[in-house]
């Protein structure tokens, strides 16, 4: 048997690092502190609204955008925490995850050879969703060190073929979070331009210390171009459910569900039933800055006079450390070793670079119970 040859849509992907790092902690009875994933169990009461709209037989396909009821929910819920109105029929979807909200919101509008402006380091999925819709990526680095958006080298990278943008606060991998002044900047930069938005938020409820989440939903020069995207895998504990939501005004929706329809078509019917019902307690949200915040402020005090340098967590659940004090490895090297001889996994953040940028800075994940946290730090404190 011969396989026919053929040429690859993408060359240069290999295995995510996630994955990567995760099968290396298992193989080394490692603590995982490197793939973003709680290791607790969800809310009892979400995994019993699923139940029983399995056992009452919402088990076909549901609507092709969403349930109303989870739509009309993620609408009230912009709207009280960001007072913007989408309507819930025409400008709210739901998605199997983010990562498949990013990829349709891309493919429903990059065309062969249009520009799109991702900001490094960046998520892993977006730099192959743009080369799969065809796009060319336009790289504009973060400054490095504090991982603000520096709007000089944004507006340079503008031109007449930009044809969408990609933000993402809170920031995976840095960990910072875009303020009111910064999301000013980019609606003004934008505002004499026809360049979109793809605003990815999934961690919009995990920012910390008393600051409020900046959504482009605030903000109406940037809410006109935005696909703003957001996942319940991260808010509710169950990033295996693969649910996620976006918002955008109805011309931007009406191409994005005709992706939509022909690259899922729907998305599982019974946790839509659970998670509809679930909204309906903004407790259930609202309490997850000050949980998260305290898992982080448990992993920061366990880290402090060890030779790491820990830099800001602002928002997401990742604690972003400086190793230059311990070794002179590269990132990769550096998170290859930790997971073999001190048993502690994480992501080095070059990962996050399409030329594998090394800061020798390694991101661990915080959305662990604590006894997990206590068992890494006692082994990051070797260091
Ligand atoms: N965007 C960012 C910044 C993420 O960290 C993640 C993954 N955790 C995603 C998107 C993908 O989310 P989902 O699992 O809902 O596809
Ligand atoms: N978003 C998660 C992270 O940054 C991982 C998701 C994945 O494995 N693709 O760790």
């Amino acid at each position: 048997m011969t396989t026919p040859h053929f040429p690859s849509r993408l060359p240069d992907v290999g295995t995510t690092i996630f994955a990567t790092m995760s099968a290396l902690a298992a193989e080394h009875g490692a603590v995982n502190l490197g793939q973003g994933f709680p290791d607790f169990a969800c809310d009892p009461a979400l995994v019993a609204g699923v139940t029983q709209a399995m056992q009452a037989g919402h088990n076909q396909y549901p609507p092709m955008p969403g349930i109303p009821a989870l739509r009309a929910a993620v609408a009230s819920k912009i709207e009280a925490l960001h007072a913007r109105r989408y309507c819930a029929e025409r400008e709210i979807t739901i998605t199997a995850g983010a990562t498949q909200a990013i990829l349709t919101a891309l493919l429903a509008c990059v065309q062969p050879g249009d520009e799109v402006i991702v900001l490094e380091p960046c998520y892993d999925s977006y730099v192959p969703g743009i080369e799969l819709a065809g796009g060319k990526v336009v790289r504009v680095p973060l400054t490095p060190g504090s991982f603000r958006p520096d709007f000089g080298k944004i507006a340079a990278a503008l031109t007449p073929r930009t044809r969408l943008l990609i933000l993402n606060t809170p920031h995976n991998p840095s960990a910072t979070v875009w303020s009111e002044a910064d999301m000013r900047q980019l609606e003004d930069l934008l505002a004499p331009t026809d360049v979109l938005l793809v605003s990815d938020e999934v961690y919009e409820h995990m920012v910390f210390d008393g600051q409020q989440h900046q959504s482009a939903a605030r903000f109406a020069g940037l809410a006109e171009r935005a696909f703003i995207v957001s996942s319940f895998g991260k808010t509710f504990h169950v990033t295996g459910w693969k649910v996620g939501t976006v918002a955008a005004p109805a011309p931007l929706m009406a191409e994005f569900r005709k992706v939509h329809q022909f690259n899922v078509f729907t998305v599982n019917t019974p946790m839509q039933h659970g998670l509809a019902q679930y909204l309906q307690q903004p407790a259930h949200y609202l309490g997850l800055p000050a949980f998260y915040q305290a898992k982080r402020d448990l992993f920061r005090q366990g880290l402090q006079g060890s030779r790491l340098r820990l830099l800001p967590s602002s928002g997401s659940y990742f604690q972003c450390v400086d190793y230059s004090a311990v070794s002179d490895l590269t990132e990769m090297q550096f998170c290859e070793w930790l997971v073999r001889e001190i048993g502690v996994a994480g992501i080095p953040v070059s990962a996050f670079y399409g030329d594998g940028f090394n800061q020798r800075l390694v991101r661990f994940c915080f959305a662990k119970q604590d006894e997990t946290l206590h068992t890494a730090l006692q082994r990051l404190r070797r260091l």
